[in-house]
């Protein structure tokens, strides 16, 4: 296996222009298990370990090598509430955001936080330099996005809008080092309630309807509530899997949905 250890952004630019074919490694922790499991001999490999900008977070970029140790501390609470819930502290010590968007497998965790921020994602290469790709563009599948052949995930770009009251709770078959049968993230702002989910579509999905209705909503009591939920659970697009069954996945959007919006109420 050809390995390149890029020492900053512009060697890892170069490496992956002069070889598109390259596979980029930053935490290892997806990449890994596909190399131990599906034998997959990815060649070369471009480590962006020692690649410090991308590291880098502030207010407006969360850096794609932010690790979810680090997020765990985010000032965005739901996002650091995810962070929180991602595999176990070896995998949060070098498991990265940009890793996590880049494999856009539908049960991400850090996916429903970037759909209810509206944030987008950035990207660099040598010929193009960069481009921000709104997230909604960038996944475009099951583990499909539109990232080139030659560009590098740089960071998650965070309008300056994000409310800040937000929850993010995951569903899963335990509480502990579990990929998530249900994820959502639910904010409320000067604008009103937003709602994402993840592991319910092919991509994170925003919940359209289920935020229009409760945006409508003079007041929002039990019945309301109780309305959102099934508004919800009928809004997702969820399959039935090794994991789960659509009908679980439905019910368990809704119910959790309704949770988030409650205590975001309470807030
Ligand atoms: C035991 C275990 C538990 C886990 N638990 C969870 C969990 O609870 N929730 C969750 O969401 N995930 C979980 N994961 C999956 C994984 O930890 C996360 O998706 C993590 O964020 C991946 O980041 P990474 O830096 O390790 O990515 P890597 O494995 O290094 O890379 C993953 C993919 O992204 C590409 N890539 C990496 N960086 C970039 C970049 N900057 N630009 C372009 N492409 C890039 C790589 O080429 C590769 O295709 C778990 C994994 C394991 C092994």
């Amino acid at each position: 296996m050809e390995f390149i250890a890029a020492h900053d952004l512009d060697e890892a630019l170069a490496a992956k222009a002069d070889r598109p074919d390259a596979t980029l490694l930053s935490g290892g922790t997806d990449l890994m298990v596909d190399v131990n499991l599906a034998h997959l001999r990815p060649s070369p490999v471009i480590s962006l370990r020692r690649v410090l900008e991308l590291r880098a977070v502030t207010p407006e970029r969360i850096g794609a090598g932010a690790t979810w140790a680090h997020l765990e501390s985010s000032p965005h609470a739901a996002l650091a509430q995810a962070a929180r819930t991602v595999g176990s502290p070896q995998i949060r010590a070098v498991g990265t955001i940009g890793g996590n968007v880049a494999t856009a497998s539908p049960a991400g965790d850090g996916l429903p936080w970037i759909a209810a921020a509206d944030a987008t994602i950035a990207v660099r290469s040598v010929e193009r330099g960069e481009r921000s790709i709104p997230w909604h563009d960038f996944f475009s599948g099951v583990k499909r996005t539109s990232l080139a052949s030659d560009e590098v995930i740089v960071g998650v770009d965070v309008p300056d809008d994000v409310p800040k009251v937000q929850e993010f709770s995951k569903v899963g078959i335990r509480n502990a080092m579990v990929i998530s049968t249900v994820s959502c993230v639910v904010m409320r702002g000067p604008d009103g309630f937003r709602i994402a989910l993840g592991s319910v579509a092919a991509t994170p999905m925003r919940a359209a309807r289920a935020e229009a209705f409760l945006n409508a909503q003079p007041r929002i009591s039990d019945t309301e509530l109780a309305e959102l939920a099934e508004i919800v659970a009928a809004e997702v697009r969820p399959i039935t899997d090794h994991r789960s069954t659509e009908a679980y996945r439905r019910h368990a959007s809704g119910v959790i949905a309704r949770r988030l919006v409650e205590r975001c109420v309470s807030r």
